[in-house]
């Protein structure tokens, strides 16, 4: 990763970092208790969820930002989707600046992820639990801590800077965990409201308990349904197995060529990106994602690039016979989910053409295949020749007391490529409360307390230094 060779940024006046410091500890137990009262709403945004629960925590959302008492006004408001579906409530906050002060536009979402099923939590997955160092339940970090550290860190601002005069802009969406359909004419709505000179995406990681990262690298996403057809209708197996091809067949051999033998993606057209990446011991990735003994890592070079820089392709799921129903008969068409990641620097677009080309090319016994549900998410790589990647950097050596890592990540968050294209002129910060053993998305998901302490307190320095250095 680049290292900026510019001079750091001033350091804060005298004392100001001591009383942030202090305004945070203090205010850590209540940030903590809102954040236990906003895990217990279960926002699952998917289809097949109430959504009186989306709409009962952007509620609750709208509620702490006016709580603040720093924005000229809070809205909850829903945009349709592309499809003219009306998308999930997402709570929109603005107060403007002083002339001649920039804005600073804080983006998290408030709605999870399925919880998956209870027997695979060690608690209650909507009853935020203490163990150890970490506060469990689904979206306690991803991202409700994201939210949280927003309204934590706005409200350290508040208490140690008597009249802030920077802008200050709220967008916390209801629906990224299922795509983020309505961001594109949220934005479009309230492009005035929303307009910013920095942008602070909380949705991300950090390379460990101790160690804070700045994320300047997302892969894109391309996921799509693909159904491998070869026969009219089932037929029987001891009839005909041995000269008819069945569906099964077809798909195994078919989705066999997506990699080569050590793993790593075979599909012509999908690029990988130029990029220096640190170097981590083999271990370190075999605990985090608790590999088997004996099984070995997939792909080549190092293993960052594999995850930060590399396509990857993934089949998340498959319709076809189940074993309890499975006769003696050759399957007529069988569907799988192919989610696959794409480097940073490839269209999401030019991406999926690969995917398809691939495929149809190599469709053994002539099968006939179809595509549906597209979803594509562009990669994104972070301009980290701006100030305020600079403040943000000064803003985590000062609250963690360790050098930031600068990272890739190989998530997606797709909506930030659209921030960027909106606002061309932003500079984007992507933070995060996550850590390596957060398990968002899965079963007992969870937070290091001293994570989101540490997160705050950035978020607080960041502002204030953008309050104190950048007058225009
Ligand atoms: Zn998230």
């Amino acid at each position: 990763m680049t290292h900026p060779d510019r001079p750091a940024a001033p350091p804060l006046p005298a004392g100001t970092l001591e009383s942030l410091r202090e305004s945070v500890r203090a205010g850590l137990p209540r940030a903590i208790a809102e954040l236990s009262d906003l895990v217990r709403i279960p926002s699952v945004s998917w289809d097949g969820f109430d959504p009186a629960h989306v709409q009962a925590s952007a509620d609750r959302v709208a509620a702490l930002l006016r709580e603040l008492d720093v924005f000229d006004e809070v809205i909850v408001d829903r945009a349709p989707g592309a499809d003219g579906v009306l998308g999930q409530p997402a709570v929109l906050a603005r107060r403007a600046p002083s002339p001649g002060r920039p804005t600073v536009l804080l983006y998290a979402h408030h709605d999870v992820q399925p919880p998956g099923a209870d027997s695979e939590w060690s608690s209650p997955p909507f009853e935020p639990t203490l163990r150890g160092d970490r506060l469990y339940a689904r979206g306690v970090a991803d991202d409700k801590a994201g939210v949280m550290a927003h309204v934590a860190a706005v409200r350290a601002l508040l208490e140690t800077t008597a009249e802030p005069e920077i802008g200050i802009v709220a967008f916390i969406e209801g629906e990224e965990e299922f795509g983020s359909r309505s961001f594109g004419a949220l934005l479009e709505r309230h492009r005035d409201l929303l307009a910013a000179d920095v942008i602070v995406v909380a949705d991300s990681d950090n390379w460990t308990v101790d160690t804070p990262s700045l994320t300047v690298g997302l892969r894109g996403n391309a996921t799509f349904s693909l159904t491998v057809s070869t026969l009219g209708h089932a037929s029987h197996s001891g009839m005909y197995g041995g000269a008819v091809p069945d569906a099964m067949l077809a798909t195994i051999a078919l989705l066999a060529t997506l990699h080569d033998a050590d793993g790593a993606v075979a599909v012509e057209g999908l690029r990988s990106h130029e990029q220096e990446v640190p170097s981590i011991p083999e271990q370190r990735l075999r605990d985090e994602a608790a590999l088997l003994d004996g099984v070995t890592p997939i792909g080549r070079g190092a293993l960052l690039h594999r995850l930060w820089a590399q396509p990857s392709i993934t089949v998340t799921g498959i319709d076809a016979p189940s074993v309890q129903n499975a006769s003696n008969t050759l399957a007529p068409s069988i569907t799988v989910k192919i989610s696959a990641r794409i480097a940073p620097g490839q269209p999401a677009a030019e991406a999926f053409a690969a995917l398809e080309r691939h495929l149809r090319a190599h469709a053994p016994f002539g099968a006939h295949l179809t595509f549906g549900a597209i979803d594509l998410g562009e990669p994104f790589l972070v301009d980290t020749s701006g100030w305020a990647v600079d403040e943000a950097l000064a803003a985590m050596r000062e609250a963690w007391g360790n050098e930031p890592e600068q990272v890739g990540v190989g998530g997606s968050i797709p909506f930030i490529a659209q921030l960027a294209e909106t606002f061309p002129a932003a500079q984007v910060l992507v933070t995060g409360v996550e850590d390596p053993h957060t398990r968002a998305h899965s079963p007992d998901e969870s937070l290091h307390l001293g994570v989101f302490q540490r997160a705050i307190l950035t978020e607080a320095a960041l502002l204030t230094r953008i309050q104190a250095n950048r007058v225009e």
